[in-house]
């Protein structure tokens, strides 16, 4: 049971939603708030106290015996700001207590368990079926509590980090099997990942009982998990077959048809010329799998070749599965302009490559036991390679770049690099010219353009070239890369070229280290722009000519018939 104490009217409030929102779970107390305290501390397993900290230790301190027989205790203040795990954080499940509170509230939970701080995934949360699920709470134990576990996978599947203490500790009294093997005998615990496709061919009218009959054959046969199974793949003749249907619904299995000629291009090792009379192709089952399985993951062999009964057949193929390159923006610099899913990304990724200071910029979010690469300025190439590879082995790898990480950024060199044997996923960020226009008003409201001065990998005259094309077309340009130590002459020139077509006043705005410490924001005009304020971490946003200076900030109007005049 879950006690509920509070003390003001916002408190029984929130006190009654949360008795609504779980019902039979909680009692709420009423009366004096020590006496509601004591009642809930001796009958409930975790207390809710709508009350600050403070009051709620000194409340609780004279009641405190012993860690496991403790209630757990979570603390929610006044506005409902902050579920606070304050006692029994994993004892009492009060960390799990104070999310739970945060769901039904929209409260912030906080959490001070260092292991759980340290967020350190479930292994429940993987993917993988567990064999001995009764074994999962004390080797998840052992690993928060940092103990040596020793960690055996067939593959490489694209997993969140585990902490150091989880790696090859063979002699470790808690080991973790990750394979479509079976393992019945087994003293570790044994995950099973979803990497086994059943290919199923039959006559017309198979039963169920004969199908599954055959399956449980096979598998056995084979030593592999029926766990481990997560499609049954057939031909789109058969999809209907309702033995075939029946099966896959009992197992909760998605069916995978195909058409005859995508199954007749299958090399197989047991074609049937019965088969093909029959069907249109020479295998079912075989094909079938394989071909699943090699669209399911990167790689697909058959591990059981066809076994037929009277009125079926069953292959079964393994596939490799896809390794996962995630491409994160983290936006300019500030922990808040980083997307949420961003920040998520990072956390799923098991390697993370980047250059050095943004690695900095995101180190204290990363999972413990993350591998990170990083390399410094001028290693682009070797870095989106070095990504791209380690995803193509299946890892799950975050490659990182601030803004956005498409915008003259690392996205393009790797997915030049990337063959189609990975799965890609993009983040976008806050990229530096939407960070600075913020700062400087709205200079983008109208039509612009991102232009880059490095010429270290463009030639000049191109730069130039789209420099008048701007100027002439009166767009609002942005210009990344503006000047460096060892590129001085490209700004000015490129501030002539705008000032051939549009006056020395129009305005123009610097931003050094947008969201970053040593922020700096300059309003200016297109004349008066000092090239020796900028520098390699500024942005510079020079304005259209219906760009104006208002109060002090920029502002590119939508349109000439947008306001009524
Ligand atoms: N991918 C990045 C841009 C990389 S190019 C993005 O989307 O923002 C590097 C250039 O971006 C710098 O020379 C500078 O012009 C600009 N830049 C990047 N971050 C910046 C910031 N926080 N403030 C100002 N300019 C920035």
């Amino acid at each position: 049971m879950i006690g509920i104490v509070w003390a003001t009217a916002a408190g029984r409030e929130s006190a009654e939603r949360l008795a609504q929102a779980w019902p039979g779970e909680c009692t709420v107390h009423s009366g004096p708030v020590k006496q509601q305290v004591q009642q809930a501390w001796q009958h409930s397993e975790a207390i809710v106290a709508f009350l600050a900290t403070g009051a709620t230790v000194r409340l609780i301190a004279p009641l405190l015996t012993a860690k496991q027989s403790d209630p757990g205790v979570v603390c929610v203040d006044e506005a409902s700001r902050f579920a606070v795990a304050l006692l029994g954080g994993h004892a009492k499940n009060a960390n799990a207590l104070a999310d739970r509170v945060s769901d039904v509230l929209g409260t912030q939970p906080v959490v001070t368990t260092g292991t759980d701080a340290a967020n350190i995934p479930g292994l429940d949360q993987l993917g993988f079926t567990p064999a001995n699920p009764e074994r999962l709470a004390a080797v998840s134990r052992a690993i928060l509590d940092g103990e040596p576990v020793d960690w055996q996978a067939d593959m490489t599947w694209p997993l969140p980090p585990m902490p150091p203490n989880v790696g090859g500790n063979p002699d470790a009294a808690h080991r973790v099997v990750v394979t479509d093997r079976d393992s019945s005998g087994s003293s570790a615990v044994v995950l099973h990942p979803p990497s086994l496709v059943l290919g199923i061919g039959s006559s017309k009218g198979v039963s169920e009982a004969e199908v599954a009959a055959l399956v449980e054959q096979v598998l056995t046969a084979h030593g592999l998990a029926p766990e481990s199974v997560c499609a049954v793949a057939t031909a789109d003749i058969k999809a209907a077959e309702p033995g075939i249907v029946a099966f896959a619904a009992s197992r909760r299995l998605p069916v995978i048809a195909y058409t005859a000629d995508e199954l007749a291009a299958m090399d197989v090792p047991n074609p049937s010329e019965v088969v093909r009379a029959a069907v249109g192709t020479p295998s079912v089952s075989e094909a079938s799998a394989l071909l699943a399985a090699r669209t399911m993951g990167r790689k697909a062999e058959l591990v059981a070749a066809k076994t037929a009964s009277a009125m079926a057949t069953v292959a079964v193929a393994r596939l490799t599965p896809w390794g996962r390159l995630a491409i994160v923006g983290l936006g300019p610099g500030a922990a808040d302009l980083r997307t949420p899913r961003a920040t998520a990304e990072l956390r799923a990724a098991g390697i993370v490559v980047g250059l050095d200071q943004y690695v900095d910029q995101i180190r204290h979010v990363l999972r413990p036991g993350v591998r990170i690469v990083e390399s410094g300025l001028g290693a682009e190439e070797e870095r989106a390679r070095t990504a791209v590879e380690l995803a193509r082995e299946g890892n799950a790898v975050a490659l990182i770049g601030s803004g956005d990480a498409g915008v003259y950024a690392m996205a393009s060199p790797a997915l030049e690099f990337a063959t189609d044997d990975v799965d890609v996923v993009a983040v976008p960020g806050v990229t530096a010219a939407l960070a600075a226009s913020s700062l400087l008003g709205a200079p983008l409201g109208h039509d612009h353009v991102y232009l880059s001065l490095s010429d270290l990998h463009t030639p000049w005259e191109v730069i130039e070239r789209r420099l008048h094309a701007a100027a002439e077309t009166d767009l609002v340009v942005c210009l990344y890369n503006p000047r460096s130590l060892k590129r001085q002459h490209q700004l000015p020139e490129a501030l002539r070229i705008l000032g051939k077509c549009r006056p020395p006043t129009t305005p123009a705005g610097l931003v050094h280290a947008a969201s970053r410490p040593g922020e700096r924001i300059h309003v200016t005009t297109l004349a008066e722009l000092n090239p020796d304020d900028v520098d390699m971490n500024t942005v510079v946003i020079i304005g259209a000519s219906t760009t104006r200076n208002i109060s002090g900030r920029m502002v590119t109007p939508r349109g000439y018939q947008w306001m009524p005049s």
